[in-house]
C-alpha cells in the first residue's frame, strides 16, 4: 500500500510539473501528444504516433502541410489498376526538388517534408557545409507485392518512397549505391540520414537489409516499426 501511494504521489507530481510547463508554454509542441505534428520541428517520441494519425484524417493531414507552407494539390482517392489509392496529394514545392514527381498518400508526403526539414537539411549543413539541390527517388506508387512474397507492398498504396541519391549545391552527388558504408563524409552523411529517418518513418530499409536495397533507402508509413 505504501509503495502504491508513493507511485500515485509521484505520478501526480509529474502531472503537476508537466501541466505547469504546459501552461507556461515551455514544452515544445512535438512533446505534446495531442498537438498536430509540426513539420518544421525535430521529431520527438510522439512523432510517429502523430504522423500515424494523419493516415486516418485527410483534412488534418492537409492542415499540417498548410501549416508548414507546402505547395501541393489534393487529389483524393483513385483507382490505379488493381490497386486503390486514398488521400492522395501531389507536392508542388517542399524544401527540395525531386528527380521525379512526388504523388503519395498525404501522410507520407507530410513525413517526407518533416524528413527534409529536420534530417536532410541539418545533416547536409553539418557534413558538407552546403545545402541539397535535388533528391533522386526511384518511385513511390507501384501496384505490386513485396519482392518474393504474397504481401502487398506499401508502394501499392503510395505509402512508401525509395530514396537513391542527394545532389549537393556544389554539384557533388551522394548516392546510396556508391557511398553507403564509405569511411568519409558522404558515408557518414548517409548513415546519419538513415538512422535519423527511423525516428520519422515506421519502416526504414537500407543496403544492410538485403541486396534489393543496395541502391536506395526504402521509407514507409506502414504498421510495423522496422529500421534495418
Ligand atoms: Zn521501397
Amino acid at each position: 500500500m505504501k509503495v502504491f501511494s508513493f507511485f500515485l504521489g509521484l505520478i501526480l507530481l509529474i502531472g503537476i510539473i508537466f501541466n505547469y510547463h504546459l501552461i507556461k508554454g515551455n514544452i515544445p509542441k512535438s512533446y505534446i501528444p495531442w498537438e498536430l505534428v509540426d513539420l518544421t520541428q525535430p521529431a520527438s517520441f510522439f512523432t510517429e504516433y502523430k504522423l500515424g494519425r494523419l493516415k486516418h484524417d485527410y483534412a488534418m493531414c492537409q492542415t499540417v502541410l498548410d501549416n508548414a507552407g507546402i505547395k501541393y494539390t489534393a487529389t483524393g482517392d483513385k483507382n490505379a489498376g488493381s490497386c486503390f489509392l486514398t488521400d492522395q496529394v501531389t507536392i508542388q514545392q517542399s524544401r527540395y526538388p525531386y528527380s521525379a514527381g512526388v504523388q503519395s498518400q498525404c501522410a507520407l508526403a507530410a513525413a517526407l517534408v518533416l524528413w527534409e526539414n529536420t534530417v536532410v537539411h541539418p545533416l547536409a549543413e553539418k557534413y558538407f557545409n552546403t545545402d541539397i539541390s535535388r533528391i533522386t527517388h526511384y518511385g513511390i506508387f507501384s501496384c505490386r507485392n513485396v519482392k518474393g512474397t504474397q504481401r502487398l507492398s506499401h508502394h501499392a498504396t503510395a505509402n512508401a518512397i525509395d530514396i537513391a541519391a542527394f545532389t549537393l549545391k556544389d554539384g557533388q552527388t551522394v548516392s546510396v549505391l556508391n557511398d553507403w558504408g564509405a569511411n568519409n563524409k558522404k558515408g557518414q552523411f548517409l548513415q546519419d540520414v538513415f538512422t535519423q529517418s527511423c525516428g520519422i518513418f515506421k519502416g526504414a530499409l537500407g543496403p544492410n537489409y538485403n541486396a534489393a536495397h543496395k541502391n536506395h533507402f526504402h521509407f514507409d508509413l506502414g504498421t510495423w516499426n522496422i529500421c534495418r
